[in-house]
């Protein structure tokens, strides 16, 4: 697929503007996700892969202290598999569906022990064929276990995208696979990290802060909030009184 120039001039100044505002130094592990934490901390994929599965439908606040909680205890696989699956509950149980996780990454330390030597896969093949990983988690890992470049894709990154243009996809898995085909490779690696923050401090779900925002002009959803009913209603009366 060729990206038109106007489309490869628009990403190239999407994510100027917010590797400025968000990742100033381009480091990812100065970024502030839970995941971009963890890694600046352990640089480990094991601990990237059951995060991002403790992190599914839940705070990235909550992630960060059950994954402290859980590492402070369990490090590895070859630790997590032998665990007590009551013990794991209780550690993680900041995070949503802790009892079903809990039996998850038991059962995923075990395969890894099983089929990898206790290892993370650093594929996306060899990922996706794991148990409880699926597309997002498995870019996840990739991205931040392993630097390889992948657009893991979350309801801030599909809401974000579809905003700005990017796309036009109605989920996050429709996404993922249209911004890969469309985002020039050289951008990927940060995608994630920028868009997650952005749509958390400025391009919120619902009252997107657009008046600090870099994008009004070219925007899909800009023209649909309150900000552009108030400049046009500003235009309106400045012309009338032109007239
Ligand atoms: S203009 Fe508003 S809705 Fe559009 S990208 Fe910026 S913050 Fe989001």
């Amino acid at each position: 697929m060729t990206i038109s120039a106007s489309a490869r001039d628009r990403i190239a100044f999407i994510v100027r503007d917010l590797s400025r505002r968000y990742l100033p130094d381009g480091n990812l592990h100065a970024g502030e996700t839970a995941l971009a934490k963890i890694v600046a901390e352990t640089e480990d994929p094991f601990k990237v892969l059951i995060s991002t599965i403790l992190s599914q439908r839940t705070r990235d606040e909550m992630t960060e202290v059950a994954s402290r909680q859980l590492f402070s205890k369990y490090g590895d696989p070859t630790e997590l598999a032998g665990a007590d699956l009551g013990d794991v509950e209780r550690l993680i149980k900041p995070v949503g569906f802790y009892r079903q996780k809990a039996g998850q990454i038991v059962k995923l330390s075990r395969t890894l022990l099983e089929r990898h030597a206790g290892s993370v896969p650093r594929t996306y093949e060899e990922l996706i064929e794991l148990p409880q990983v699926g597309p997002k988690t498995a870019n996840c890992v990739l991205v931040y276990g392993f630097g390889v470049p992948r657009i893991p894709t979350d309801t801030h990154v599909h809401r974000v995208s579809n905003r700005l243009g990017l796309v036009r996809t109605k989920t996050p898995e429709a996404t993922e696979r249209r911004l890969m085909q469309t985002v020039p490779m050289e951008y990927w690696l940060h995608i994630n990290e920028l868009f997650i923050r952005f749509g958390k401090d400025l391009c919120r779900p619902i009252g997107p802060r657009c008046p600090q925002c870099s994008f009004t002009r070219f925007c899909r959803f800009y023209p649909k909030t309150k900000w552009s009913r108030e400049a046009r209603r500003r235009r309106r009366k400045a012309a009338k009184r032109r007239a």
